[in-house]
C-alpha cells in the first residue's frame, strides 16, 4: 500500500499538521498545542541535531581516508565551491527578475504599510543589532572561524559545522599519511561508526511523520495564535510578495537545478526529486538546513548513490555556505521593501544586491530566521531604510520554510554533480537512478 511508504507518511503528517494547526487556532487551543504537541517537534529536531556532528566526523574521516591522493581533495573543493557560488548568483538573478516583473510592492495599501511598520518595529531592532555584530568583524574572520582552537568546544555547537569539517579533514589527511597497518583499524572504526549513525538516522526518520506534524501545527499556532482572522488578513496583504518569492524559488528549485542535473549528471530528474523528497519535507518543517543535514546526507548516499567521501564533504559545506533560497528571497525582499517605500533601485543597486546577497547567504547561519538578519546588510548596501524589514516579518516564517527547501535541494544537486564528475556516483545503488538513455 502506498501509505505504508515512509515518504508518503511524512507528507500525510505535513498535511494533517496544517489542518490540525488551523483547527486548533480557530478553536483557541493555543496552550494545548504548545504544551502537548510542539514538544514532539522539538524532540524530532533535537534528535536530528544530535546525530549531525558525529555523522559528519565519522563519514568525513572514513571518506577522506579512502581517497588515494590528496590533490583530489582540493579539486573537489574547488568544483564544489565554484558550483555553490555560481548557483547562488543565478538564484539572486532569478529573484531580481521575478520581483521586477511582478512588482509586488506597488499594490500594498498605505494603511496596511503603516500597520505593519508599527507592529514589527521592535523585531527590526533585534535583527539590526545582530547584523551589526556580524559586520563588526575583520575581513579574514570567516577564515579564522574555520580553524577551531579546541575540538570539544567546536563539536559542542552545531553552528561550528565548518570547524568540524576542518578537524575531520585533518584526521583523514593524517590517516592517509601513516603506515597502512596502523591506519586501517582507525579507518574501519570510523567506517563502522558511520554505518551505525546512518542506521540511527533511519530510526529517527520513522518518527518523522509525527515530528513533522507537530512542527507544522506548532508553527501555525505561533503565527496565528487564537486570532486566525488577523493572520489571514496579514497573509492576504502580503500574498503578492509571498507569491513572488515562491515563484522564484520554484523556478530555481525545479528549473535551474533540473537543467544542471540534466546536463551535468546521468540522474533521472524524477528519481532525483523523489529520492530527496523526505529531506525536502524535513527542511520545510524545521526551517533549518543544519537540522536537515543528516537526512540530506542519508538521502544523497542511499537514495542517489553518492559516495560518502563526496557527500560527507560537500553537504556540511553546503548546509553552511550554500543558501540559494535565502539569497533569492533576500533579493526579492530588498526590492519589495524599496518598492513599498517608493524608492527606485537602478541597475547599479541591483548589481550590488547580486553581490551582497551572494555574500550574505554564504555568511547566514543554517538556522531558522538567519536570512532576515543578513537582509539588514543588503538593505544598508543599497541605502534602503532597514525599518522596512517590518513590512515582511509577518510572513517570514512561512517563506523561511520554503527557502530552506531550495537551500538543501541546491546542496544535493551540487553534490550529485561533483560526485558524477569524480566517478563517485554509484549508480547501481538503485537502478532507476540512471536515465534510460544513458
Ligand atoms: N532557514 C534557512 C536555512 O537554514 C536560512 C534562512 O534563510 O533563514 O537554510
Amino acid at each position: 500500500m502506498w501509505y505504508r511508504q515512509l515518504h508518503w507518511q511524512i507528507i500525510i503528517g505535513l498535511i494533517l499538521g496544517v489542518l490540525f494547526g488551523l483547527l486548533a487556532s480557530m478553536l483557541g487551543w493555543v496552550e494545548f498545542v504548545q504544551n502537548w504537541i510542539k514538544p514532539w517537534g522539538t524532540i524530532f529536531i533535537n534528535l536530528l541535531k544530535l546525530v549531525a556532528v558525529p555523522l559528519v566526523v565519522a563519514s568525513l574521516i572514513a571518506g577522506v581516508a579512502n581517497l588515494s591522493d590528496l590533490s583530489k581533495l582540493s579539486r573537489i573543493g574547488g568544483k564544489t565551491i565554484g558550483l555553490y557560488v555560481g548557483t547562488t548568483v543565478v538564484a539572486v538573478t532569478i529573484g531580481l527578475t521575478v520581483v521586477n516583473l511582478l512588482q509586488p510592492g506597488k499594490g500594498l495599501p498605505p494603511q496596511m504599510r503603516q500597520e505593519l511598520m508599527e507592529s514589527y518595529a521592535s523585531n527590526v531592532e533585534q535583527s539590526t543589532q545582530r547584523a551589526e555584530e556580524v559586520q563588526q568583524v575583520g575581513p579574514l574572520q570567516p577564515i579564522v572561524d574555520i580553524v577551531p582552537e579546541n575540538f570539544v568546544r567546536a563539536a559542542s555547537d552545531n553552528r561550528n559545522m565548518l570547524q568540524i569539517v576542518f578537524f575531520a579533514l585533518l584526521i583523514g589527511i593524517g590517516l592517509i599519511g601513516i603506515e597502512r597497518t596502523k591506519a586501517e583499524p582507525v579507518r574501519a572504526f570510523f567506517d563502522g561508526l558511520n554505518e551505525v549513525i546512518i542506521r540511527i538516522v533511519d530510526l529517527i526518520m520513522r518518527m518523522a511523520p509525527v515530528g513533522v506534524f507537530a512542527l507544522i501545527a506548532g508553527v501555525l499556532i505561533d503565527l496565528a495564535g487564537s486570532d486566525p482572522v488577523r493572520a489571514l488578513n496579514l497573509l492576504r496583504a502580503l500574498a503578492w510578495y509571498g507569491l513572488t518569492v515562491v515563484v522564484g524559488l520554484i523556478l530555481h528549485t525545479f528549473g535551474t537545478y533540473a537543467v544542471l542535473l540534466r546536463t551535468l549528471s546521468p540522474i533521472r530528474l524524477g528519481h532525483f526529486y523523489r529520492a530527496i523528497r523526505p529531506a525536502m519535507v524535513v527542511a520545510f518543517s524545521t526551517s533549518s538546513s543544519a537540522a536537515t543535514l543528516p537526512v540530506t546526507m542519508e538521502r544523497c548516499e542511499r537514495g542517489l548513490g553518492v559516495s560518502k567521501e563526496i557527500a560527507s564533504f560537500t553537504l556540511p559545506l553546503g548546509a553552511t555556505i550554500n543558501m540559494d533560497g535565502t539569497a533569492l528571497y533576500q533579493a526579492v525582499a530588498a526590492v519589495f521593501i524599496a518598492q513599498v517605500l517608493g524608492m527606485e533601485l537602478g541597475l547599479l543597486d541591483q548589481l550590488t544586491i547580486v553581490l551582497t546577497a551572494t555574500l550574505a547567504s554564504i555568511g547566514a547561519a543554517a538556522v531558522p530566521g538567519a536570512g532576515v538578519i543578513m537582509l539588514v546588510i543588503i538593505l544598508q548596501s543599497v541605502h534602503v531604510p532597514v525599518e522596512g524589514i517590518a513590512l515582511i516579518l509577518g510572513i517570514d516564517r512561512i517563506l523561511d520554510m520554503c527557502r530552506t527547501v531550495t537551500n538543501i535541494t541546491g546542496d544535493a544537486t551540487v553534490t550529485s554533480i561533483v560526485a558524477h564528475s569524480e566517478g563517485k556516483l554509484h549508480l547501481l545503488v538503485e537502478e532507476e537512478v540512471l536515465r534510460s538513455d544513458t
